[in-house]
């Protein structure tokens, strides 16, 4: 166990570094930030902050000499130089979790050996015949690239013939993988969390309202029927147990019209839905992280309240017509309101997409949560 006091290390500097760090800080831990580019949210609120690229070993090894433990926020962290520093500090979850999760070809296979339901695939490298992967997949379906995807960067649906010619002119040299096209009646999420002793806590499903791909409501509990709550749980545990995580894990269902739990992503590290958890669960992620890298007992996942998380992205600021920054949201009418509690991750500079922080409503019921928190939002 590594008790309060020894050194956290975190690669990546975004938002769920900074909520990390302040979990962190509040168990009497110290906390250190690796993150390529200087005034990152994260390194604002930790003891200490490293600027410098992935690919540098020797930056990287003289960071993990300095920590008990190094885990990572951000999946597009390479996962070749996390081979070396293995030997230098205890590195959680495992850089093979990162690999398997962080390609979308590696996820479907790994997904698809392991009996895990998904959305049917086919794999392309990058001069394969397209075409001829979507005519075999069929239309409706979904193109995406085989990196460095997330909210929905790097993809396409192809609802009709006439969308192919779009998508061969997008992806041409790149591995694709393209899904079948899932008419889902909605997408759920969980965060699961692993011990290295083997414990493991699955946190509240969230139901998740995406728009233009990006995560805008999160609603817990989430509105389907028990049956696929537990489905979707199971899955959830399963995945952390098959992958052997230590640390925790997010993981996005697409639950069918007919009651099926397809998984669509992995992602090993605390995740955007799970926000909810710092302000209505006993736990929140970021400490259940702590918790799991650092070998202390999984904390209580019970949820406190009902409650509804609203992502707040760079849209939300005043724009002029000619696409300049005119004034900050309505933040005096958020705070005004009792049930609300605002994040902000400390972004120097908002941009249209951009998340810049997040809000949470807690009411008697989810559907009461969900009715103001899109009030408020469209208040801001
Ligand atoms: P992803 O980056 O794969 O999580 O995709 C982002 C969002 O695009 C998902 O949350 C869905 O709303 C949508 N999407 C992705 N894949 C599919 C699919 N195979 N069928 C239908 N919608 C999809």
């Amino acid at each position: 166990m590594l008790s309060p006091g020894s050194t956290i290390g975190v690669l990546g500097g975004g938002q769920l570094g900074r909520m990390l760090a302040h979990a962190a800080t509040r168990l009497g831990y110290r906390i250190h930030v690796y993150e390529p580019q200087a005034n990152c949210p994260a390194g604002a609120v930790a003891h200490q902050e490293v600027n410098a690229p992935y690919e540098d070993l020797a930056a990287l090894a003289a960071f993990a000499r300095g920590c008990d433990v190094v885990t990572y926020e951000f999946e597009n962290v390479p996962a070749a130089p996390l081979k070396h520093i293995e030997a230098l500090t205890q590195l959680r979850p495992h850089w093979s979790v990162l690999e398997t999760t962080q390609n979308r070809s590696r996820e479907k296979r790994w997904l698809r050996d392991h009996g895990f339901p998904h959305a049917r695939f086919a794999e392309f490298a990058a001069d394969g015949d397209l075409a001829a992967g979507i005519r075999e997949v069929g239309v409706p379906c979904v193109v995406k690239t085989a990196d460095f995807g997330y909210d929905g960067k790097g993809q396409l649906k192809v609802m009709t013939e006439a969308d192919v010619p779009a998508a061969l002119k997008k992806f041409a040299g790149h591995p694709v993988v393209i899904e079948q096209f899932v008419d889902f009646a909605c997408e759920v999420s969980a965060v699961v969390a692993r011990s290295a002793s083997a414990a493991v806590r699955v946190f509240p499903i969230a139901e998740n309202i995406h728009t233009n791909h990006i995560l805008d409501f999160s609603i817990v509990p989430a509105r389907v029927p028990a049956e696929v709550l537990a489905k979707a749980e199971k899955l959830a545990r399963l995945v952390a147990e098959k992958i052997d995580l230590v640390g925790v894990l997010g993981v996005e269902f697409f639950v069918t019209k007919s009651g099926d739990v397809l998984i669509n992503e992995l992602a090993p590290r605390t995740h955007n839905s799970g926000h909810y958890t710092i302000d209505a669960c006993m736990t929140s992620q970021f400490e259940q992280q702590v918790r799991a890298i650092c070998g202390l007992p999984l904390g209580a996942v019970t949820l406190l309240s009902p409650v509804v998380m609203v992502n707040i992205l760079g849209d939300a600021w005043k724009w002029s017509a000619d696409g300049k920054l005119a004034g900050d949201p309505n933040w005096d009418a958020l705070l005004a309101q009792p049930n609300v509690r605002l994040h902000l991750y400390g972004k120097e500079e908002p941009r249209i997409g951009r998340k810049m922080g997040h809000f949470t409503v807690t009411a008697r019921d989810a559907e009461m949560a969900f009715e103001l928190a899109q009030k408020y939002k469209a208040r801001l």
